[in-house]
């Protein structure tokens, strides 16, 4: 009987809960005994009882929950082999013979890593001689699957990543709320959101409430900027909008490669040789990545759970670690590498100011 455990790992999103629930049913459905490891890459470091066995109804309702309830944590020992060597004895301990992972581009590089050097992890516990040869030969090989959890939407080769809707489903009604104080007092707003190195929070939150004026860190203003966000803003306003909005990016960048930060929109449109707009700033912060999954994100928990115990089952030493994806509406397998290297080429564009590469190498991820 094949023993297969799930975990989170990495920043929470909205939606893990509906993974974890929709992993532990399946494997149960396919005749295999489900586990949850507690506390991320953690808990299989340190093992223990933050390995539980799962039954189906240890999961029941956790699809409307927020956050993962199986927690998950920064774990610096599995950058190190011993660490990683921890994480193989627990496992065999266990017997636990497969493996799923849902988190960010950190978490899905840390399980190919695994994958990678399991043969020499047994090979060391086989010297130490910890486990008998026989016991061995049965973990020869870890089948592991990842899935993306992340409020971002920045992971390479997946349309949506699970919980960038909820994320922006949240930061949309956190910019109604303040629209309606912005009218009434005539002012400006500069709403900070979140996404690291993408833009993809920001641009279609900026897009869903109609902002004004936005910036992401892909493709940073022309160096006349200033100007034109008071342009377009005054045009606005010459046109009987009471409100302003400017939705920024954390990772937001001019084009010489600077943080652009909300305090500079800020004194810019409340300048009084300029606009001299009231203007307010409201970093959204936590609440972003707070609360129920959209069902949009719930469903995609529990269609992507689906598949990954499939491909998980499916899995052989020969085929590549993959991450489940959904492209064009359809769930579909990719190799896991593959998405972790093209999302760090987007990263390392950006922090190289080669702005045009960012862009299109975003655009091939969405046209793709
Ligand atoms: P988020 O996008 O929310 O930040 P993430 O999965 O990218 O999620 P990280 O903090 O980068 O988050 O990684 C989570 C954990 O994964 C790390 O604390 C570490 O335990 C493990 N990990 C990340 N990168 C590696 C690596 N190169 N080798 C081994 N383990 C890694």
């Amino acid at each position: 009987k094949k023993k297969i455990a799930i975990m989170t790992s990495g920043g929470d999103s909205p939606g893990m809960n509906g993974v974890v629930r929709a992993c532990v049913r399946m494997a149960i459905h396919m005749g295999c005994d489900a586990y949850c490891i507690y506390e991320g890459y953690e808990g299989l470091v340190r093992g223990g009882d933050l390995i539980r066995k799962m039954e189906w109804h240890d999961v029941r309702g956790w699809l409307s929950e927020g956050g993962t309830l199986i927690g998950t944590a920064r774990c610096m020992a599995f950058f190190e082999r011993a660490g990683r060597l921890a994480a193989a004895r627990n496992l065999i301990s266990q017997g636990i013979d497969a493996l799923i992972i849902c988190g960010g581009d950190g978490s899905l590089t840390g399980a190919d890593r695994f994958r990678a050097e399991w043969p020499s992890l047994i090979e060391e516990l086989q010297a130490s001689g910890e486990f008998t040869a026989e016991t061995l030969e049965h973990y020869k090989h870890l089948n592991i699957v990842g899935l993306v959890g992340s409020i971002d939407n920045d992971l390479s080769g997946t349309d949506a990543t699970i919980g960038c809707y909820s994320a922006l489903a949240r930061i949309c009604h956190a910019v109604d709320l303040i629209e309606a104080t912005a009218s009434s007092h005539s002012r400006a707003f500069v709403i900070e959101v979140m996404g690291r190195h993408c833009g993809w929070l920001a641009l279609m939150a900026g897009v869903a409430t109609g902002a004004d004026f936005i910036f992401i860190p892909e493709k940073p203003r022309e160096d006349n900027w200033r100007e034109e966000m008071c342009g377009i803003v005054d045009h606005h306003r010459k046109l009987g909008k009471r409100k302003t909005i400017v939705i920024i990016a954390e990772g937001a960048l001019d084009r010489q490669g600077n943080k652009i930060t909300p305090d500079m929109i800020r004194d810019l449109l409340a300048d009084k040789n300029g606009l001299g707009l009231d203007t307010r700033i409201t970093t959204l912060g936590h609440v972003q990545r707070g609360g129920t999954a959209v069902a949009y994100d719930r469903m995609l928990a529990t269609l992507q759970g689906v598949e990954a115990v499939k491909a998980v089952l499916d899995a052989t030493p020969e085929t590549p670690t993959c991450v489940i994806a959904i492209t064009e509406n359809k769930i579909v397998r990719k190799p896991l590498m593959q998405a972790v290297q093209d999302t760090k080429k987007v990263a390392r564009a950006i922090e190289r100011q080669d702005f045009d590469e960012a862009m299109s190498l975003r655009d091939a991820e969405f046209s793709e």
